[in-house]
């Protein structure tokens, strides 16, 4: 799939559109979910016109991939999540309901989250 200039995090990356910032670096930023699904809910997101982990993983540089992934990581340690720890979801195409066509790691956490999935 293409990568579409117009998706809702791009225009974040771009500044057209504000986000509630928690973390930033050369690699990525990382905001709170407009429509929280749990007490927390961040968003991290690459820098970098990436659609899906798919996308990401087969084509990003080796610096980007592990900046990314730490950014990932310090946003938790940021939010104090470590001690009580969280979960991570990256919801990569249809069967997985990625709404977003820009690849996000959702990070939630602030009470028991229960089983993983919903059935
Ligand atoms: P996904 O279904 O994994 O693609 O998740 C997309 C997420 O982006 C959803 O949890 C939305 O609530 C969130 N979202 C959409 N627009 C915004 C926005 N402008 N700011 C913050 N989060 C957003």
């Amino acid at each position: 799939m293409a990568y579409d200039q117009n998706n809702v995090f791009a225009k974040i990356l771009r500044g057209e559109i504000p986000c509630d910032k928690i973390y930033e670096d050369d690699f990525a930023l990382a905001f709170n979910d407009i429509n929280a699904q749990a007490p927390v809910h961040v968003l991290v997101i690459p820098k970098a016109d990436y659609v899906s982990m798919a996308d990401f993983s087969a084509n990003a540089s080796a610096d980007l991939l592990a900046g990314f992934f730490r950014a990932v990581g310090e946003t938790a340690r940021i939010l104090g999540l470590e001690g009580d720890g969280y979960r991570l979801i990256a919801n990569t195409g249809s069967n997985a309901h990625q709404e977003v066509p820009h690849l996000h790691f959702h990070i939630l956490s602030g009470k028991k989250l229960g089983p993983m999935l919903s059935r």
